[in-house]
């Protein structure tokens, strides 16, 4: 069925169009110097010291903990009111996810108190989420981590641009991955970045982005006969020019589409923060976050199911969506279940609204109206 509002529409234009038509011309497709440049410009614009493109985000967040040798035995602290790839990273290498709550209905982030209650003397490194941009209390996180010495990797899916106390988000802890999946604020449809600070674990994402093999001028230095060596198992991660250039072009919008999404969160605020029966987080944080989604959840008072609220959103022509399902209630993950109430309790009664670059303040006001219809 065709929404009259939809959850969210690309921002996509002549540049996209333009950029992608350039690189076939060109006939160099794969990775090349449009991801260099995508590379450059991201890393420039959030003050990161590498930016390593990928073919998304969960292959940057299998990177991350790679680079830092964490494997079979370890536990790896990670929310589960995120996207499954946050935990299933952790598998990937073979450790072992460990959930935590998240801080409250109004902060939808992981829950730093609950981090620190998780710790075990297997515990390697914390995996925080920026829900829909908004900061985790990364103060409070850093601390923790280095009291007991543990790394934070970063899932800043949401959160390009985005800040916390003036840093930007991705650039706090040890190694970040970002996404520009296609519903993202800025989208390659498939691809994602790892973002670190330090020389030597970017040294080593470049490896194992690329099947482990060393370039070419680092042979000749080495002065090794054959073109190339192969130093580890790495796998093919890579970002191709195509791709590259259409986030060379929506990286140039990213500044609008925050603008813009800011200007409508601050319209839904306006028209939701009274409304009985509903929480609405992050309320006074938009100007800090990209805003990627907008979530809304039902109060313990709202006698209403979640989901007779979305069918009747949705006859009115209105799409939602839910961010997310818990990750430690899904059936692989029923090893590793504890018990979470604030992230349960949210995971059945979130409902993320309509938020996107092209949307109007009518149709914020119709969104709001609706839903306070519906609740009324
Ligand atoms: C979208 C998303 C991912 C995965 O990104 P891909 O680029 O699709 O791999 C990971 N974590 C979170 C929180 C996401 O929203």
């Amino acid at each position: 069925m065709a929404y009259k509002i939809p959850l969210f529409d690309l921002n996509f234009g002549k540049e996209e169009e333009d950029a992608v038509i350039e690189v076939l011309q060109s006939k160099w497709i794969s990775m090349g110097d449009k991801t260099t440049e995508l590379e450059n410009s991201f890393a420039e614009r959030i003050d990161a010291k590498h930016a390593l493109a990928m073919t998304n985000c969960t292959a940057a967040l299998h990177i991350a903990l790679a680079i830092m040798d964490i494997g079979p035995g370890d536990e790896v602290i990670v929310p589960s009111l995120t996207f499954v790839a946050t935990a299933n990273a952790v598998k990937y290498v073979g450790a072992t996810p460990v959930f935590a709550d998240i801080t409250s209905l109004k902060d939808l982030t992981i829950s730093p108190e609950d981090i620190e209650k998780k710790i075990t003397d297997k515990t390697k490194a914390i995996m925080v989420m920026h829900y829909g941009g908004f900061a985790c209390d990364m103060d409070k996180i850093m601390a923790i981590a280095e009291k007991h010495n543990l790394k934070v990797v970063e899932d800043a899916a949401h959160s390009p641009a985005a800040t916390y106390k003036g840093k930007y988000l991705g650039t706090i802890g040890k190694v970040s991955a970002f996404s520009f999946f296609s519903n993202k604020n800025i989208t390659t449809a498939e691809g994602g970045m790892l973002v670190t600070n330090d020389d030597a674990l970017a040294e080593r994402a470049k490896l194992m982005r690329s099947h482990g093999m060393t370039t070419m001028s680092y042979e000749r230095f080495k002065g090794h006969a054959t073109s190339y060596d192969v130093i580890e198992v790495g796998y093919n991660y890579r970002l191709d020019n195509v791709r590259s250039a259409l986030g060379v072009a929506q990286l140039k919008k990213l500044d609008e589409d925050i603008e813009r999404r800011k200007v409508l969160v601050k319209r839904y605020y306006k028209n939701l923060k009274d409304i009985d029966g509903l929480i609405v987080p992050f309320m006074g944080k938009e100007d800090e976050s990209t805003n990627y989604v907008f979530p809304v959840v039902l109060a313990e008072s709202c006698p209403l199911d979640r989901e007779e609220v979305r069918n009747k959103l949705s006859e009115a022509g209105i799409q939602t969506s839910v961010h997310y399902p818990s990750v430690h209630e899904f059936s692989i993950y029923s090893e590793n279940y504890t018990k979470l109430p604030l992230t349960e309790y949210a995971a059945r009664r979130e409902i993320t609204l309509p938020l996107y670059y092209s949307m109007t303040l009518e149709q914020v006001d119709y969104v709001s109206n609706a839903l306070e219809e519906v609740l009324r």
